[in-house]
């Protein structure tokens, strides 16, 4: 996941930036299980809280297309180290992530680069497409500190329920450094996946941890967080999304990929692919 910045409101929203913070040890005491995303950060935006939450609209879910099952073959699991994040609007977050069928060393040699850049970079969750590897893998830990909390690997993730509690909570990511903002989500999920070496589980969180997974989980479906956020919200992130596309166009030459601008009025994305 990408960031969850503020989990404890003063009403305990769960603030998710995938970011980790002082008080995240405190945060996470609060918790029976510990699984993490992204980044946990306070928000810049914390003093704009409480923000009207407009229901989530019934949009069409996105990614679930007859390739969404297509396998990733050896060179979609290639990648150059020591990885680096992709930031927004970089395609590869857009792109498709193949499901991987591979669980050799490469795999978990990609599995620990993915851990070391995201405590790194201080982060507590981090998908593949993150690092421009376009697979269904995330990777995280709630501590967010090598050798402490637990490492969770998720291959091809799928969510087989989700709690119909939603709670409110402000995220940051690692592909939008220094970028938060309220999004709503459900309180609790359970999921289906693999381990690094091929093996079935299933896993129920909540709170933090389900925060954090979703989080990733969309990055899994090409979905950024910014698409969860309400209009009001969105509004005040948008100049810094621009500055994002300014500095992707200044580096590489290229046309920003998508416009923050050409959304305007669109509505949120809802509903939680499975
Ligand atoms: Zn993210």
């Amino acid at each position: 996941m990408a960031c969850i910045s503020n989990w404890l409101h003063s009403s305990h929203a769960l603030l998710p930036t995938l970011y980790r913070r002082p008080t995240l040890s405190a945060i996470l005491s609060r918790l029976n299980h510990s699984y993490a995303v992204d980044r946990v950060f306070p928000s810049a935006n914390q003093s704009k809280f409480p923000v009207k939450v407009a229901p989530l609209q019934a949009v069409a879910k996105r990614g679930f297309s007859p390739n969404e099952d297509e396998v990733a073959c050896p060179a979609d699991l290639q990648f150059e180290t020591p990885l680096e994040i992709v930031e927004y609007p970089d395609p590869r977050l857009r792109a498709q992530n193949k499901r991987i069928n591979t669980f050799d060393d490469n795999l978990k040699k990609l599995v620990d680069e993915m851990f070391d850049v995201m405590y790194k970079t201080d982060g507590i969750g981090l998908s593949a497409p993150q690092v421009g590897v376009n697979v269904q893998l995330m990777v995280f830990n709630p501590a967010g500190e090598r050798g402490e909390g637990e490492e969770i690997i998720l291959v091809n993730p799928r969510v087989s329920k989700y709690s119909k509690k939603l709670t409110l909570f402000d995220e940051g990511c690692l592909s939008f450094p220094k970028i938060y903002g309220y999004v709503q989500r459900p309180e609790s999920i359970k999921i289906d996946a693999r381990d690094a070496s091929g093996t079935r589980f299933s896993l129920n969180l909540s709170g933090l941890p389900a925060r954090i997974f979703q989080h990733e989980f969309d990055h899994l479906q090409g979905i950024l967080f910014f698409e969860r956020m309400t209009e009001e919200v969105l509004d005040g992130i948008r100049a810094q999304l621009q500055a994002l596309e300014k500095k992707y166009e200044d580096k590489t030459g290229l046309p920003s990929p998508e416009k923050i601008e050409n959304r305007k009025g669109k509505k949120i994305v809802a509903g939680f692919g499975k």
